[in-house]
């Protein structure tokens, strides 16, 4: 296990260079200037989930780079400075308020604000599909008592009846990859969250410049490219085993989804209570299809293929990404996900620039387990009713990241665990007697 020429002592390891990991990193060196802190991900890069475009394992172009204006004021206030003296090229943002939909060649534009109303459902579904909507309307009309409610409950449809496709399809919008299991809570907060003006830009250039603030006391360590993969919690703290050698550290924070830190963390210490939940909830597998297209054509940012299941993400320029969900799948193999791929590819086809079909030079597949969108009910109603963020939190271990909160807007979750976080990091003894380190 040990291998000395490479083994780095810190104080706090922090496990996982995504948003979350970046801000916990930024905001403990506020907190307490004095402590060493190491920040290391299997990436080249910061950013971790958020939209990129670099060709690496298993991430390429993944994820959308549009947040809440919640998180927005969260990050603005991570910085230290006032916003005015923020670095702009970073925070030159614009509001997500519309996508295009493609069917046939022919393609809309639909405003965010009209996506779960008539108008939308007409736009995505088709005219026969409104007066089923309005059954669907009613459904989740949502009241207090309802917040366990299975929608199917509440629908009282057979799974057969016709509203079927355009509940496929509202699935797919979601996140949720079966409708008529969820609950209405879970549905109605994330049509919320979805329909909402979400702001565009680009988080990975902010999350880097907020990292190499100037005038701070300490850096920060960012160790890029460091797969971890094993670590063990001693009396004197946690190994953490990677490619790059071995690092030591009083206190570890996983930043990072609880599926993917599973893969790695000893789970003898306390707390790894939220690491059980990425056995019993059920995340949703994404099937990407990347294109690098020949040239840079002017594509909308986002476009759905409802006849397809598919939405499109055009990232940086020349760089078409088609999407499908379905449920949990691990393997590129296996059939639904065979059969994705060639909804995407089928997707692809629909696409013209300026009366030509799109030329492509590069594709890239690829599998990802995406996000902790629906719990099974009776698991889900404990969860819910017993959900302490102080449970995030022991002595040597913390947790943060989207996917640890009650909440189904990945944003919310992501603010109140880092809070939560870095609150106990300010008041662990361990790290509370530190003396700086010689650098
Ligand atoms: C397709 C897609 C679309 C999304 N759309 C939106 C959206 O529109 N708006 C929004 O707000 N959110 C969206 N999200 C969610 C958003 O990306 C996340 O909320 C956010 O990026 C989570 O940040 P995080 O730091 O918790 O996790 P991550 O970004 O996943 O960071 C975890 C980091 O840990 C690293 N890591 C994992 N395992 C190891 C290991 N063994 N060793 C070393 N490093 C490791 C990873 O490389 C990664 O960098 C989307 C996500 C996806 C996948």
């Amino acid at each position: 296990m040990d291998n000395q020429e490479n083994s780095r002592d810190y104080d706090l390891l922090i496990a996982g260079a995504g948003m979350a990991g970046v801000l916990l990193a930024c905001r403990v060196r506020n907190l307490l200037p004095h402590l060493k802190i190491a920040l290391l991900d299997r990436l080249p890069m910061v950013g971790g989930r958020l939209r990129h475009s670099y060709a690496h394992k298993d991430s390429w172009s993944l994820g959308f780079n549009t947040i809440t204006p919640e998180l927005l004021t969260f990050l603005q206030r991570s910085f230290s400075s006032s916003p005015e003296e923020l670095p702009e090229a970073e925070f030159q943002q614009g509001r997500q308020t519309a996508l295009s939909i493609l069917s046939g060649q022919k393609s809309s534009e639909l405003f965010l604000g009209d996506l779960f109303t008539s108008k939308g459902v007409k736009e995505i579904a088709g005219s026969a599909a409104v007066a089923e909507w309005e059954k669907v309307e009613e459904a989740l009309q949502f009241n207090e008592e309802d917040k366990f409610t299975v929608f199917a409950k509440k629908l009282k449809l057979p799974k057969n009846s016709p509203i079927h496709s355009l509940l496929d399809l509202m699935s797919m919008i979601l996140g949720i990859p079966d409708l008529w299991q969820a609950t209405v809570y879970s549905i109605k907060q994330r049509m919320d969250y979805v329909s909402s003006l979400l702001v565009k830009g680009d988080w990975t250039q902010a999350l880097q410049a907020l990292l190499q603030q100037e005038g701070r006391e300490n850096p920060i360590d960012f160790i890029p490219s460091c797969l971890i993969v094993e670590s063990k919690h001693t009396d004197s703290g946690w190994k953490l085993v990677t490619e790059k050698g071995v690092y030591s550290g009083k206190v570890l924070a996983v930043s990072q989804s609880p599926w993917e830190a599973i893969k790695w963390l000893d789970q003898k210490p306390a707390s790894t209570f939220f690491l059980s939940l990425a056995q019993k909830c059920q995340p949703v597998s994404l099937v990407t299809l990347t294109y690098k297209l020949a040239d840079n054509p002017a594509l909308p940012d986002v476009t759905w293929i409802p006849r397809e299941g598919v939405q499109a993400l055009y990232n940086y320029p020349g760089d078409l990404c088609l999407q499908a969900l379905i449920e949990y799948e691990v393997s590129l193999e296996s059939p639904s996900v065979v059969k994705a791929v060639r909804s995407l590819k089928r997707a692809f086809k629909k696409f013209t620039y300026e009366g030509k079909a799109l030329e492509a030079s590069e594709e890239f597949i690829a599998l990802h387990p995406y996000a902790w969108t629906q719990a099974p009910q009776a698991y889900f109603k404990r969860f819910i009713e017993n959900f302490d963020y102080a449970k995030l939190n022991s002595k040597a271990l913390l947790f943060c990241g989207d996917a640890y909160g009650d909440s189904y807007n990945p944003d919310r979750n992501l603010i109140r665990s880092l809070l939560a976080t870095c609150a106990a990091i300010g008041e662990l003894e361990v790290l509370k007697d530190v003396k700086p380190l010689e650098r």
